[in-house]
């Protein structure tokens, strides 16, 4: 049975590095909504402006809008199979809402935690970096690039600094993460269905974890 792969953990845990993994190494598509939105930053209309001014808060985007942008992006073709969700549930509506897709699709939920001590998620969020060219990920204390604030492959242009990775704004979102996404962890393990990987360490050895639970 194709499966949506679901990964959980707070913000800087590594859900994207890994899906990011996943797909370029396994085909399943990555399908991210912090992605998406930041995507729609582009786009200059009153949804927009509304969804770049709560991401920069740092908290939520509705569930309705996130679970709209969902269903219509995981019913393309790439993801008629497996596909791996990173950054989707983040509330208990969401898993809901995610329950009936999933069976709609006729696919099975397996959710994985990536769990990463408190300080070092700080240290990870308020040092990443991005390049804007190939997307990248850096971080000023543990992965620097080798020109100063520049892409190792791309070094016409500067490395991003993600409006929500200040520190005031990482302390919002690891609250808003206590409060309304760690609580679905309990959801997927009391119906079996919750893995859990330590997030610490090797991107690699992290990535070989997953991969044997998928
Ligand atoms: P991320 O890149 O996953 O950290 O997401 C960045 C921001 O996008 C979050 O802080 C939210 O404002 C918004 N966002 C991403 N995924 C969701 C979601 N599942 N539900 C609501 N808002 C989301």
């Amino acid at each position: 049975m194709d499966k949506v792969i679901v990964l959980i953990g707070a913000p800087g845990a590594g859900k994207g590095t890994q899906a990011r993994l996943l797909d370029e190494r396994r085909g399943i598509p990555q399908i991210s909504t912090g992605d998406i939105f930041r995507e729609m930053k582009t786009l200059d209309t009153p949804l927009a402006r509304e969804v770049q001014d709560i991401m920069a808060s740092g908290k939520l985007i509705s569930d309705d809008l996130t679970y709209k942008i969902v269903r219509e992006r995981t019913s393309k073709e790439d993801a008629a199979g497996t596909y791996v969700l990173d950054g989707y549930p983040r509330t208990a509506v969401q898993a809901k809402q995610l329950e009936d897709l999933a069976k709609e699709q006729g696919k099975e939920i397996v959710a994985i935690e990536i769990d990463v001590d408190r300080e070092e998620l700080m240290k990870r969020l308020t040092g990443r970096r991005s390049c804007p060219v190939c997307g990248e990920i850096y971080n000023i204390y543990s992965k620097p690039p080798k020109f100063d604030n520049r892409c190792d492959e791309h070094p016409e242009s500067e490395l991003a600094h993600r409006a929500d990775d200040t520190e005031e704004k990482v302390k919002v979102r690891l609250e808003t993460y206590d409060e309304l996404t760690k609580p679905l962890l309990e959801y997927y393990d009391r119906s079996g269905r919750l893995k859990k990987v330590n997030g610490e360490g090797e991107i690699e050895d992290i990535y070989r974890q997953v991969t044997e639970l998928v």
